[in-house]
């Protein structure tokens, strides 16, 4: 039904400003180079559709509302976007928020060779076509001691490429022995049983869930056996009265039955942890060195590059993988391969390794982040709340070493007599946006996990979340 508009009505519409007067509004101004100025006068133009919807005796929003109204509405647009955000959760690898930051080399690497064209596939020698994989199969055999290597997608991927080629039933059912207590769920939908099933794979448990033995995997071994499967239970250990099959044997095994073994490391870690106060976690290498034939692992967990998912192993085995179509839909893009082959690179030369931002965060020194924190507290000894520096834990995450906490600093902002769920959604609001941990009545920032650059876009931050 139409709106019947009054002569009063009508003059006070009138009075509503005009899209590009309010375009000329520096807070929406700001919102331009964002978004584009199409979507910026889209909410603009629904914000004075809704202001026009008065009726006589009503008073139109004031300029001031409607800058607001439209500020806000920009602002829930410009939150989906995808923007930088600043990690002061103390958790290195977060998943919600990227995993591993990218080593400059890579970044480098990214921007040449998605910038233009390479010889991704391409022989320079002799002008035909070349192998996509060729460069990072060479560094992933320099870094790991296997045979060969492969690089897909995600980790997630690797697992269901090698059970898509070695597993997927053709004639006959194909089993895939798997230790009861290693039936992992490691979340985000990636459930070993349900992966299993999916790629068609009969899935055979064995031992129990505390006592695993490798008596257990022989018996299981029959005519219909395809592989003997190892995954890592990156995030849960089970305690107390407990026996595991040692990689080697299960590998020794493998050899004897003429039964490819597989282990799915998860977050595959090229060094030693030990130095950084962590536990010593399982490597690559020694997966390699234990005889295990195929191993998958994440390239942004513990390695520090970006999303990846790698496969390294005995060359005749990695070469089946290679001839599956299968691999064609989870082909990695060149800038991911490019990012990769610089981090593994780093690798080559131990002393760079620090130039990987994951394994920078690991090295600060306790002593190291308790002098930013007070540098930090410092500066923002203007705003309106208690701050303190207290001792904190940080955590690996992305499902590595669940249980090991890093010691760190962190500073602690207690607003006074106010929520401090609203602080933590202040600096979420924030550009690069700083996500903290709300404990207590204080906003927690771990300084391990923010790189000391951004130390000034922290203070700005919290200035202006106090400012409000
Ligand atoms: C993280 C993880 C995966 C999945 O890795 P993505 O690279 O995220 O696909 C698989 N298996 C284990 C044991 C993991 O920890």
């Amino acid at each position: 039904m139409p709106l019947t508009t009054s002569g009063e009505t009508t003059g006070k519409l009138r009075r509503l400003p005009a899209v590009h007067r309010l375009l000329d509004e520096p807070q929406i101004a700001g919102f331009v180079q964002l978004l584009g100025a199409a979507v910026v006068k889209t909410a603009i133009g629904s914000v004075l559709q809704a202001a026009r919807k008065i009726g006589d005796g009503v008073e139109l929003p004031s300029p001031a509302e409607l800058i607001g109204a439209i500020v806000e509405r920009l602002t829930v647009v410009e939150s989906a976007e995808l923007f930088e955000v600043i990690n002061g959760t103390g958790v290195l690898l977060h998943t919600n928020l990227g995993r591993a930051p990218l080593a400059d080399d890579a970044l480098t690497g990214m921007a040449t060779i998605g910038g233009g064209y390479s010889n991704l596939e391409f022989d320079l020698e002799t002008g035909t076509r070349g192998s996509r994989y060729a460069r990072v199969s060479s560094l992933l055999r320099q870094t790991t001691g296997a045979e060969d290597g492969l690089v897909v997608n995600n980790c997630a991927a690797a697992v269901l490429l090698i059970l898509d080629t070695f597993a997927r039933p053709v004639a006959t059912a194909r089993e895939v022995v798997v230790a009861r207590n290693q039936l992992i769920e490691i979340g985000g939908g990636f459930r070993l049983p349900d992966v299993l099933r999916r790629s068609g794979a009969t899935l055979v448990e064995v031992g129990a869930t505390n006592r695993v033995y490798l008596a257990d995997f022989e018996r299981a071994l029959g005519p219909n056996t395809a592989l003997l499967l190892r995954s890592h239970t990156s995030n849960y250990r089970i305690d107390g009265f407990v026996a595991d099959v040692e990689p080697a044997e299960l590998a020794a095994l493998g050899r004897r039955a003429g039964i490819p073994t597989v282990e799915d490391l998860g977050s595959g870690v090229l060094v030693d942890l030990a130095p950084y106060g962590l536990p010593h976690e399982r490597t690559v290498q020694q997966a390699v060195a234990d005889g295990i034939d195929l191993i998958a692992f994440s390239g942004d967990k513990l390695l520090g590059g970006p999303q990846a998912g790698i496969i390294v192993g005995r060359g005749v085995l990695v070469a089946r993988l290679r001839a599956n179509p299968l691999l064609r839909a989870l082909r990695v893009d060149k800038t991911g391969l490019a990012a990769l082959a610089a981090t593994l690179r780093l690798y080559l030369e131990p002393s760079r390794l620090g130039q990987i931002p994951l394994y920078a965060m690991l090295a600060y020194s306790v002593v190291q982040l308790r002098a930013r924190a007070e540098r930090l507290s410092g500066e923002l000894a203007s705003v309106n709340a208690a701050l303190s520096i207290v001792d904190s834990e940080a955590f690996v995450g992305g499902g590595a070493l669940p249980l090991a906490g890093i010691a760190s600093v962190a500073l602690s902002i207690r607003p006074p007599a106010s929520d401090p769920n609203r602080l933590a959604a202040a600096l979420r609001r924030a550009r690069p946006a700083v996500i903290g941990r709300v404990d207590g009545d204080a906003v927690l920032l771990d300084l391990r996990t923010i790189p000391p650059r951004h130390d000034p876009t922290v203070v700005r931050a919290v200035r202006a979340a106090f400012d409000r």
